[in-house]
């Protein structure tokens, strides 16, 4: 069994986009609209040194304004389950929103490691600019652009030092 890693965080925050990117490959769907069906997926990142495992997150929202943070905790709660580390990814263009107050102070109680990844940091300026909120959450942080790729390279060495 490969070290596994997991995605968590609310919906539309780029989980699927960095899976994508991380695994190299177009997998997990990713959709514009909010409240689509998307279910958790897996991939092995064959390439990682040590290789590991990718869980994805996000799925099984059948109604948008139905449930949805439920879900969000049901899906943490499983991931978090057989993960070695977290990856608590949030919207950096957006800040801290209350979902992800909640999901911080829930991934506070795991013994596991924790990593914040601010995604959605398009170009290195950017991160100059990130709100002392993310760092409030008290996480390590690496900031990243799922979409470009910055970033990416350094998040997954962060990943691979803590396997
Ligand atoms: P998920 O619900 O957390 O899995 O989020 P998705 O990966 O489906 O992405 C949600 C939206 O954010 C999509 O429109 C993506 O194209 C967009 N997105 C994802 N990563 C980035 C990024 O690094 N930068 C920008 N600007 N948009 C992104
Ligand atoms: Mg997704």
């Amino acid at each position: 069994m490969l070290p596994t890693v997991a995605l968590i965080g609310r919906r539309n925050v780029g989980k699927s986009t960095l899976f994508n990117r991380l695994i190299r490959k177009q997998k997990a769907l990713t959709h514009d609209r909010p409240g689509v069906t998307r279910d958790r997926l897996y991939a092995e990142v064959p390439h990682g040194e040590p290789p590991f495992a990718l869980v994805d997150t996000g799925g099984l929202v059948l109604d948008e304004s139905d449930g949805v943070e439920a879900d969000v905790f049901e899906q943490a709660r499983e991931a978090m389950e057989g993960a070695q580390l977290i990856l608590f990814v949030v919207d950096g263009r957006q800040g801290v929103s209350t979902i992800d107050e909640q999901l911080a102070a829930f991934l506070r109680q795991t013994d596991k490691p924790v990593r914040l990844v601010i995604n959605k940091v398009d170009g290195a300026e950017l991160e100059d600019t990130l709100s002392a909120e993310f760092y409030a959450l008290g996480f390590p942080l690496s900031a990243v652009s799922a979409a470009h790729g910055y970033g990416t390279l350094t998040l997954q060495e962060e990943i691979e030092e803590t396997l």
